[in-house]
C-alpha cells in the first residue's frame, strides 16, 4: 500500500478543495466538489485524472462542481444514502459502519449528522486521515441547520474518539474567527493561546490552517472540550451535562 498524496487548495471564498491521489494505482478522489475550476486546475498541474468523489453532505457549496466534473471524467460518486433524494448521481450510497476499499485503502464511513441530517465523514483508517466536511472544523464545528445539539454532540464525540494522530481535513477555512471565539470561552487553555497565535500568523501570510489533527482539536477546540471539567468550571457550568455545555457553546458562537 503506497502513501497517498494530498492536495489541499481554496475554492469559492472559504471552501477547501481536497484531492487524494494514489501514485500506485493512479486513482484520484475529490473530497466534495465545491467548485470545478480550481479542482480542474490542480488535476491538470498534477497530471491526474479524477476517478472518484466522496461527498460529505448535500449543501450547494459541496456539490456545485459535480456536474462539470461529471462531464469531464468517468467518475464514481460516493455519497450518503440519506443524500440521494437531494443529490443526483450517487453511485455508491454509504451509511454508518460501511467500509469502502478505495484503491486498496480502507475508508470507514462515520455518520456525523447535526449540520445536516445526511452528513457523513470519511475516515481513511490505514492512512490516519479523516475528512469531516462541515461537522468538525479547526477550533470549531458546523452550524446546526437540520439536526439538534444532542445529535451534533454525538457526531463530534465520534470524531473525537479517533486516534490522536489522525490528520483532520475540513470543508472550510474558518479557523481565525473560530480561534477568537475559542479564546473567549476557554481563556485558561495555554495550548489554545499558542495555537491561536500560530493561526493568526498563518492567516496573515495567507496560508491554510489545515490539516489539523484530532489530538490537537481534542485539547484546544472548545466544542470537543464540552466534557472537560476545567472548561465547565471556566463557564460556570460545573454540574451541567456535556451535551448542555456543548449546546451552550454552539449557541454562544451562533450569537457571536
Ligand atoms: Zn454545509
Ligand atoms: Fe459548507
Amino acid at each position: 500500500m503506497s502513501e497517498l498524496i494530498i492536495e489541499q487548495f481554496m475554492c469559492r471564498s472559504d471552501n477547501f478543495g481536497v484531492l487524494v491521489h494514489d501514485p500506485e494505482t493512479g486513482l484520484t478522489a475529490s473530497i466534495d466538489a465545491p467548485e470545478a475550476e480550481p479542482i480542474l486546475e490542480v488535476l491538470e498541474r498534477r497530471n491526474w485524472t479524477l476517478s472518484h468523489v466522496f461527498l460529505t453532505h448535500h449543501h450547494a457549496d459541496h456539490t456545485e462542481g459535480l456536474a462539470l466534473l461529471g462531464d469531464r471524467f468517468n467518475l464514481k460518486l460516493i455519497g450518503p444514502k440519506k443524500s440521494m433524494d437531494k443529490v443526483g448521481g450517487i453511485m455508491l450510497p454509504v451509511a454508518e459502519g460501511n467500509v469502502i476499499e478505495w484503491s486498496g485503502h480502507d475508508v470507514k464511513v462515520l455518520e456525523t449528522p447535526g449540520h445536516t441530517l445526511d452528513h457523513v465523514s470519511y475516515w481513511f483508517s490505514d492512512d490516519a486521515l479523516v475528512f469531516a466536511g462541515d461537522t468538525l472544523f479547526a477550533l470549531g464545528c458546523g452550524r446546526i441547520f437540520e439536526g439538534d445539539a444532542a445529535m451534533m454532540w454525538e457526531s463530534l464525540e465520534k470524531l473525537s474518539a479517533l486516534p490522536d494522530a489522525t490528520q483532520l481535513y475540513c470543508g472550510h477555512e474558518y479557523t481565525l474567527s473560530n480561534a477568537r471565539f475559542a479564546i473567549s470561552m476557554d481563556p485558561e487553555n495555554a495550548e489554545l493561546k499558542v495555537r491561536a497565535e500560530e493561526v493568526a500568523r498563518l492567516r496573515r501570510d495567507n496560508l491554510p490552517t489545515l490539516p489539523s489533527s484530532i489530538g490537537v482539536e481534542r485539547r484546544t477546540n472548545p466544542f470537543l472540550r464540552a466534557a472537560s471539567p476545567e472548561l465547565k468550571n471556566t463557564l460556570g457550568m460545573s454540574d451541567a451535562s456535556d451535551e448542555a455545555v456543548f449546546a451552550h457553546l454552539r449557541q454562544a458562537k451562533d450569537n457571536a
